[in-house]
């Protein structure tokens, strides 16, 4: 134990302490605040399942009436079609299933897709299919999503990546996402501004356009944003549905031959949420997608803790955000029900204690609270800014002490963000 972070000043009683076993109590669930892709219902998505259904109820009106030839391609055996579907991306399998086939056929192929155990766990995943058709990403492949999906890791931390990036794609989690400050993806009017030697070229600037335009499409992954209001406060605006440029695959394949893209956070924030879904995991125990669990220990960090040499107490959210607080696991990390596990593992069973100011330097106050701590010390301290977790604090509070629960899934509305000690207005709409 580090006499700097605990002590009869940082540190909480060892006596009368309750262990809380029950993962519901230790837990509980929040939104994240900010508007993905397909986050806002004015801007619809098409709903590929209510297509395939439809398809499916069509082709079984006509199949007895029908004696069209059957298509060569399901005479082949089902494990081989899977094969080559898992080849396949998102925008052609769909094109392929609405191809106007004999409805025996049309029939035959949707029981596949319904009974393949790859297809159905992309269909079930929230918004996948809808928002990757789309933005047309067709740079990855059915087996490539399926593998991203399956596996809850960010592929910077390792932690939970509740964030998926369909431009990639993968996994972040939210802090690697709020923190990252690479430019992912830039417009073709960008680029093409970008590009050394141009006015070398004895071609015309709408020639120069269309050959860049090939040229990238033939060699990096390229999405179509969906109009709509992104960021963490919804204020980014896609005001056309337009093709952005992965740059990272563009700085790889081509190191030389384009400058660095000019900085811009406030783009470069509002493209990261729009190119985004939040992504669930696979929960074994309920058979089903969930959004993941905070820890409600590490949660309540910031606003007891007091320095150790002062009797300031420290918050993570409001004005002394600048401050330090001691840490077990970051506050507003979002855990799966592995991840939880992995947590408590490391630091330690969550005990409830009773918990009062008062009793600490020239603080009173008479009033008691009951709170959440892990049986492990502290390990470090944190200096940590999560500017878009700060504007919905009140909110984050009452899921905290379970005064309020949202449905699974539920999205952020910009009236949340003045909301302060009232109930707060949330949209109903899942997923
Ligand atoms: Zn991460
Ligand atoms: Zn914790």
């Amino acid at each position: 134990m580090n006499a700097d972070n605990q002590g009869p000043d940082a540190g909480f009683p060892k006596e009368g302490r309750i262990p809380v076993d029950d993962f519901e109590e230790y837990t509980f669930r929040a939104p994240r605040p900010g508007f993905f892709a397909g986050d806002l219902p004015k801007n619809p998505l098409p709903c590929p399942q209510f297509e395939l259904e439809r398809i499916k109820k069509k082709a079984i009106q006509n199949s007895n009436a029908d004696d069209s030839p059957r298509s060569r391609i399901f005479t082949l055996p089902v494990e081989i079609l899977c094969a080559i579907f898992i080849q396949l991306d998102i925008c052609s399998l769909l094109t392929l299933a609405r191809l106007d086939f004999s409805p025996p056929d049309a029939l035959h192929l949707l029981q596949i897709l319904q009974d393949w155990h790859v297809f159905a766990k992309i269909a079930a995943f929230p918004k996948l299919l809808a928002v990757a058709s789309a933005l047309e990403c067709r740079h990855w492949t059915i087996g490539t999503i399926f593998d991203v999906i399956q596996d809850e890791r960010c592929v910077m931390c390792g932690y939970f990546g509740d964030i998926l990036d369909l431009m990639t794609p993968e996994r972040r989690c939210f802090r690697c996402f709020i923190h990252d400050d690479i430019i992912r993806m830039q417009s073709l009017e960008s680029i093409s501004k970008l590009q050394k030697c141009s006015e070398d070229s004895i071609e015309q600037p709408e020639e120069q356009r269309s050959t860049l335009l090939k040229m990238l499409e033939e060699n990096i992954p390229v999405i179509r944003l969906i109009e709509g209001n992104y960021g963490g406060d919804g204020d980014g605006i896609a005001r056309s549905r337009h093709q952005m440029f992965d740059m990272i695959a563009l700085k790889t394949k081509f190191p030389t031959e384009f400058r660095e893209p000019e900085d811009n956070w406030s783009v470069r924030s509002r493209l990261q949420y729009a190119t985004s879904i939040r992504a669930p995991f696979y929960d074994m125990e309920t058979l089903s997608y969930k959004e993941g669990y905070f820890c409600r220990a590490c949660a309540a960090q910031g606003w007891t803790h007091r320095s150790p040499s002062s009797s300031r107490t420290y918050s993570m959210c409001v004005d002394e955000v600048h401050e330090k607080a001691p840490t077990w696991g970051l506050p507003y990390r979002r855990y799966s029900r592995e991840g939880m596990k992995n947590h408590v593992n490391q630091y330690g069973g969550v005990f409830k204690i009773e918990w009062s100011i008062g009793e600490h330097r020239n603080w009173k106050m008479e009033d008691k609270e009951m709170r959440y701590i892990h049986g492990a010390d502290f390990e470090r301290w944190v200096c940590d800014e999560p500017r878009t977790l700060r504007l919905i604090w009140p909110l984050l509070v009452r899921l905290r002490n379970k005064q309020t629960e949202l449905p699974e899934g539920a999205t952020f509305v910009s009236k949340w963000y003045q909301v302060r000690d009232t109930n707060p207005v949330f949209n109903k709409e899942k997923w």
